[in-house]
């Protein structure tokens, strides 16, 4: 009866842009032709008006007029740190905790800033000094250190973090943590089905078990080695594919908790208690096994626990750029229309959830069908658009500004 008392949850979807500032390959890339326009191409014309407002700007006389605003819950100027953005994400990381699944995302073109946002200064021409280093972590850093600190305070929960990490390269998966014989780091290629519980999952799929921010770390910066790469006419350093982070976090607790807090659908999701002693009775566990979902085996508990999963997946989305800005041709065509459409899918994905529709088309792509736990239902997902301020990629800023204010 408690179960059709609870109101079920919709999504919980909200979407922060951030504007990064100009910077020195703005201008530099402008070619000798256009220097002389009445508008620089690296003007600025993309402005945080306040903390919530986005405006877009061109009013040079000889250019067409643009002046439009775009809402979202949370602008960022260019001003803005990583430590800023990072505060609005900390409540998602206590979230977890609190039993929901958690996706952060950044979209956005090449060059816009998300990678720097998710994980921080990164390529060589990045190159800091350690003082500036913990100053400029991006959000998967500060996520792992975050989580760790919050496990530390509740050790009654006999926390288990385990970690994938996934490329999805032209509508293909990748592991990017499984290993060969020898034991180096090689990308192997896997599926996505889902489970008759409804659930995503990778079968095969690399865990790793983490027990320290350090730890996970080395192994995202191990991971990222293997990503493929492009060099495209955009950027040089541009990333093709999208990569997923996913963190399980396994805890036991009381029976009885999250009920109040929490909708059916929740209570549906959880896995319920299973004691070692029916494991070794020989009775099927509850959990797959290693390589097959992340809980390879249940937590030791009392008949007054149960388990609970959650995860927070975390994922830099490849570059938003249009074809035509790109002017490819060959193989990073195909990459980039394997961009598109998974873009297109994830579009459709949030659009259908903002609608309220019955039925949320997640496995039109690897990439949402991957994310599904985490985007809907009662999973919170945060969108965090990355634009440029300048002129010249005032099209492709539309674009994910557009993006961005259709999946409100
Ligand atoms: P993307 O991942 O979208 O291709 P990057 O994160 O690689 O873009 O950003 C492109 C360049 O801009 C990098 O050199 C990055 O360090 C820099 N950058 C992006 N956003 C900021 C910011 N908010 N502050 C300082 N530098 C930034």
């Amino acid at each position: 009866e408690l179960h059709n008392n609870l109101v079920e949850l919709r999504g919980n979807i909200r979407v922060h842009c951030r504007i990064r500032p100009l910077l020195p390959f703005d201008t530099e890339s402008v070619e000798p032709a256009f220097q002389n326009r009445s508008i620089s191409l690296s003007e600025k014309v993309i402005h945080a008006m306040d903390d919530e407002t986005v405006l877009v700007r061109c009013n040079r006389p000889g250019h067409p007029l643009f002046n439009k605003t775009f809402q979202f819950e949370r602008v960022y100027s260019p001003l803005e740190s990583q430590t800023i953005v990072f505060g609005d994400v900390r409540p998602l990381i206590t979230s977890l905790l609190d039993g929901y699944n958690v996706c952060i995302m950044t979209y956005g073109q090449t060059g816009s800033g998300k990678s720097y946002t998710m994980l921080g200064p990164h390529s060589e021409s990045d190159a800091i000094s350690p003082s500036e280093a913990d100053h400029e972590m991006g959000i998967i850093p500060r996520a792992a250190g975050e989580l760790f600190r919050l496990l530390s305070k509740n050790p009654t929960v006999n926390p288990r973090v385990e970690v994938s990490i996934v490329e999805v390269y032209n509508n293909e998966l990748f592991d990017l943590l499984a290993k060969d014989s020898s034991g180096t780091i090689v990308g192997v290629k896997r599926d996505v089905i889902t489970t008759k519980e409804g659930k995503s999952n990778v079968p095969l799929l690399t865990y790793e078990l983490v027990e320290s921010p350090a730890e996970f770390m080395k192994l995202i910066n191990k991971s990222l080695q293997l990503r493929v790469r492009h060099p495209t006419l955009v950027h040089a350093d541009s990333s093709r594919s999208h990569l997923v982070v996913t963190i399980t976090l396994t805890m036991s607790v009381p029976f009885d908790s999250y009920v109040d807090q929490q909708s059916s659908q929740k209570l549906c999701k959880e896995i319920l208690c299973t004691t070692p002693q029916k494991v070794m009775k020989g009775e099927k566990p509850s959990f797959p096994l290693r390589g097959s979902s992340p809980a390879s085996a249940p937590l030791d508990l009392t008949e007054q626990q149960k388990q609970v999963q959650t995860k927070l997946q975390l994922v830099d989305l490849a570059g938003s750029e249009c074809i035509g800005m790109s002017g490819v041709t060959g193989t990073v065509l195909r990459e980039t229309s394997f961009i598109n459409r998974s873009l297109a899918a994830l579009a459709d994905v949030l659009g259908a959830l903002s609608e309220h529709r019955g039925h949320i088309p997640y496995r039109n792509s690897k990439l949402t069908h991957l994310l599904q736990d985490s985007i809907g239902g009662d999973a919170k997902l945060l969108v965090l658009l990355c634009v440029s301020p300048c002129q010249k990629y005032l099209a492709e800023t539309l674009q994910s500004l557009g993006f961005g204010s259709r999946a409100r």
